[in-house]
């Protein structure tokens, strides 16, 4: 269910697309250790990969923007890197409210047309929540919407901000989501949508939906209003069990927490961002900088994170071990951080799932 799939089927694209092999059996992987809880995070991922064996060697970059022709841009060292190694790992960002530069984690979206985010929203067995039954899976335009950047004030008192959908965009999402929900074994795909409201954009989205649906008659396809859902999967989650989620920006970024409080919170939740060329694996949650440098931080969503990115690269077996690891250590709840109930430092708990590999 952690997986994440290529959206192409041509063979040397994917081949690319996971990865580059070194002469000595390694592959490079960009990571990026992100503000806040990043560093101690992404810490715990590389000893947790160490002790795994896992054949992987990280390459940091920084990706604090620097000016360039009087623009903010993210380093060229980073891009290159992501650009040359296919596939990133990267902690959280933080982004001012309000003013300062523009969020690096949609420019890091945008230069490299990730144009999926699939976010996987699965109970862990023996973590004890409202639900235990979680297990659907919401996909994410992740390029346009609300998240276009284009707003401007129109008189004093008076702002707009453009939500832009275009059907090349929706195109891509939706035939992704279909692809996923096939190779997966989810049965239906579900487009959640306001088009009551926001007629155009989100009829637009809505129309697209239905063109893609027909290019999969193995999949079936419905629709249903955003709040609509909200109200039903807080109540009763068991419904989208067999289904795949597929949404607009904005509305994929608030319903996917909203999920990742059905299965414990935000420590717990991972997500991968896919474009054509390369792939970014990131946790949902921010850089907590009310936590961070206390060791405080739980690791998990971004270790869940990096596992959706052994599975992308095809390393099962390393997948596996690592997941059932955190898994065990989960569900014997001795060595598990604060925000889960537990006492456990962040490195402690990093040490408990290197011991149960
Ligand atoms: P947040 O996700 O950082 O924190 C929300 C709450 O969850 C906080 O109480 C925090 O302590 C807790 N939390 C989050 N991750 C945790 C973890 N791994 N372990 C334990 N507790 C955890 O959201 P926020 O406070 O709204 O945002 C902080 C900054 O992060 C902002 O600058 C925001 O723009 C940025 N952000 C970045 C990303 C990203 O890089 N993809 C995503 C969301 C927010």
């Amino acid at each position: 269910i952690w997986r994440s799939y290529a959206t192409t089927s041509e063979k040397d694209k994917v081949a690319k697309f996971k990865g580059t092999k070194g002469s000595d059996g390694n592959y490079t992987v960009t990571l990026i250790e992100g503000d806040g809880i990043g560093p101690e995070i992404a810490q715990s991922v590389k000893n947790i990969f160490s002790a795994a064996k896992v054949p992987i060697k990280w390459e940091s970059v920084d990706v604090t923007p620097i000016f360039k022709d009087g623009k903010q841009v993210i380093p060229d060292e980073a891009i290159d890197s992501v650009t040359r190694n296919y596939v990133a790992l990267k902690g959280p960002l933080a982004t001012p409210v309000g003013k300062g530069h523009v969020s690096l984690n949609l420019t890091l979206r945008r230069t490299f047309n990730l144009f999926a985010n699939v976010r996987p929203c699965k109970s862990i067995a023996g973590y004890k929540t409202p639900y235990d039954n979680v297990d659907t899976v919401l996909i994410r335009e992740n390029t346009e919407g609300e998240y276009s950047g284009i707003e401007h004030v129109v008189v004093d008192g008076v702002v707009q901000s453009i939500k832009l959908i275009t059907r090349e965009a929706c195109e891509r999402v939706l035939r992704f989501a279909f692809q996923y929900a096939q190779d997966v074994g989810k049965p239906k795909v579900r487009a959640v949508h306001k088009a009551t409201i926001m007629k155009m954009s989100d009829g637009l989205f809505l129309s697209i939906a239905k063109e893609v649906s027909k290019e999969f008659p193995d999949v079936e396809f419905d629709a249903e209003l955003l709040d609509n859902t909200c109200l039903k999967i807080v109540t009763d989650p068991a419904p989208y069990n067999d289904k795949v989620l597929v949404m607009p920006n904005l509305y994929g970024d608030i319903l996917s927490d909203m999920c990742a409080g059905l299965i414990g919170g935000l420590g717990l939740t991972p997500s991968g961002n896919i474009g054509d060329e390369c792939s970014i694996f990131e946790a949902v949650h921010g850089s907590a900088p009310d936590i961070a440098g206390k060791a405080l931080a739980n690791p998990t969503a971004l270790l869940l994170s990096s596992i959706m990115m052994l599975q992308h690269m095809g390393l099962m077996e390393h997948a596996d071990r690592i997941q059932n690891a955190i898994f065990k250590t989960l569900a014997e709840g001795k060595t598990i951080t604060g925000d889960l109930g537990g006492k456990a430092k962040t490195h402690e708990y990093a040490d408990a799932v290197i011991k149960n590999l």
